[in-house]
């Protein structure tokens, strides 16, 4: 199952996809622009008008699964990945026309991904012990409907990518999505169970909403028959699902720092880092977003920076933008707060830098500034192709201050050093879930890195990496004085 995609590969993705993709994609035939119920005048199935009925059919569709072999699961989850790849290009496309978030060619390449290199029912192991006393099986089991936020950044990749994990573990799934990206995930919806039917499962397994709400939401979170409750989004949702007095999993926001110190390979740090950061236009939430780097190597950097597709910012237009880009909203308890703009959020940097009048061509990914630590492009998780740049002198004052913008969500740090002590001590100090070494963001979920890939990082709750296991619970049974053989 496993797959490693080389840079060639994804370079070949990518002209392939721009290729066939030139305009966005054609909104439904219902006369709405975006359509939660239908695809093209194919009625999406899984989708509800209310949360309790959604919960009420995934539950039947749970009580389905059950009786059902682990052999017969796989299956099913055989046939998501395969439908995931032969729609990753319409999935891709709905994303970025519905949220104008991202890139197609990205957002392509991570649908492969998911399809790929989420893991199935491999991934649920049981454990026998024996001793003088007899045997104890621990066997991980479904929770039984499992009900999932999903963001408007990744949103059918997380939609897919949950799907195949709470199913493989047995699990039926209604998700509460963004309203932002409602139609995409709702056709990853259909598209699950489209799958899961075609191999022998129930017709609906996972369901969804045809408007998404905070009420609806609300509803989720009370029901009895969610035993098991998954965040995927900023620090407010994740805030209310774990206050909500339920088993939850919170994967919250990031705001990745990057270390380079002078023994790194500059140039190739400089490569890595534009390429995590722009890719998708910096939504994942591991990409980099602020980089520390030793003031004895900074110029190189910057210079390997703008051979790679990224326009250097003054300060004064950095300023500029940073009033753009985040916008001030005043909180119910009357506290002011900086939020990132959504007409900036995963745009093409071309498009963001047109709105202080610097006019670029597409071959600009990424706009770079040399900032004060304090500046809002260190403090902020902008979720754009900006990085601000900070200099530093030494490796305790990078990790002083990378650890510091972390702002303690414990979530992904990157590092580009060839000196062990420095890597070590920046990896222990920031304490996050990801920590990539000499690489792009993406390495650190499977994307020219070893080891699975999710796209639901839950730092806050401590699931890590989720998988298929992190939405199970561990059931035992005891025989004692049998069952030994010696
Ligand atoms: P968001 O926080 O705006 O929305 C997430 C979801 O929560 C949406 O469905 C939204 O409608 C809903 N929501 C918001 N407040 C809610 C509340 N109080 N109760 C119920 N639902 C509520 O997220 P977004 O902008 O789509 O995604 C970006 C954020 O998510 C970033 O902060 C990013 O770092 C984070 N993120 C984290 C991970 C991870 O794996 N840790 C993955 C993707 C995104």
């Amino acid at each position: 199952m496993a797959m490693n995609l080389t840079e060639a590969q994804i370079n070949a993705i990518v002209a392939r996809v721009v290729s066939e993709f030139k305009s966005p994609a054609a909104p439904t035939t219902s006369g709405k622009p975006w359509d939660s119920t239908q695809y093209k005048g194919r009625k999406l199935i899984g989708v509800y008008e209310t949360m309790e009925e959604a919960i009420e059919v995934a539950n039947a569709g749970y009580r389905a699964v059950r009786s059902m072999s682990v052999a017969d699961r796989e299956k099913i989850i055989t046939a998501i990945r395969r439908y995931t790849r032969e729609e990753a290009h319409i999935l891709a496309e709905m994303g970025v026309a519905e949220t104008k978030m991202g890139r197609v060619d990205h957002k392509y390449a991570k649908h492969l991904l998911v399809a790929d290199k989420t893991p199935g029912t491999e991934d649920i192991v049981e454990e026998a012990r024996t001793g003088d006393n007899g045997l104890t099986l621990t066997e991980m089991a479904p929770f039984g409907v499992v009900g999932a936020i999903t963001p408007s950044t990744n949103p059918s990749e997380t939609v897919i990518c949950n799907s195949i994990g709470m199913i493989a573990a047995g699990n039926g799934v209604v998700f509460n999505p963004h309203p932002g990206a409602i139609a995409t995930s709702n056709y990853a919806v259909d598209l699950v169970n489209r799958a899961v039917h075609s191999a022998g499962g129930p017709e609906v397994l996972v369901a969804s909403v045809v408007k998404p709400t905070l009420d609806t939401a609300n509803v989720m979170y009370k029901h009895p028959s969610i035993k098991l409750l998954v965040c995927t989004g900023g620090p407010g949702v994740v805030k209310a699902v774990l206050s909500s007095g339920k088993k939850a999993i919170g994967a919250g926001a990031g705001n990745p720092p990057v270390i380079v110190d002078d023994t790194a390979d500059i140039d190739k740090a400089a490569k890595d880092i534009i390429d995590g950061c722009t890719f998708d236009n910096n939504l994942p939430c591991i990409a980099e977003k602020e980089v520390f780097v030793f003031d004895n190597v900074a110029d190189r950097l910057i210079a390997g920076m703008l051979k790679n597709g990224c326009i250097k910012l003054t300060k004064a237009q950095a300023d500029e933008l940073a009033k753009i880009v985040l916008v001030e909203k005043t909180d119910k308890n009357g506290k002011v707060k900086k939020i990132v703009n959504r007409d900036c959020v995963g745009r093409d940097c071309r498009v963001i830098l047109e709105k202080i009048g610097i006019k670029v061509g597409p071959e600009i990914r990424c706009a770079i500034a040399e900032v004060p630590f304090e500046h809002d492009f260190v403090q902020e998780e902008l979720m754009m192709p900006i990085l601000g740049i900070v200099r530093v002198k030494n490796i305790n004052e990078a990790i002083d201050l990378a650890v510091k913008a972390e702002h303690g969500n414990r979530h992904t740090a990157h590092m580009h050093s060839k000196n062990i002590d420095n890597l070590t001590a920046f990896a222990r100090a920031v304490e996050t879930t990801i920590f990539v070494k000499n690489a792009p963001s993406y390495a650190g979920i499977g994307f020219g890195g070893e080891g699975h890939t999710t796209f639901t990082i839950a730092g806050p709750t401590g699931e890590g990496i989720t998988s298929a296991r992190s939405f199970t619970r561990k059931r035992r049974c005891v025989m004692v004085d049998s069952f030994r053989i010696i």
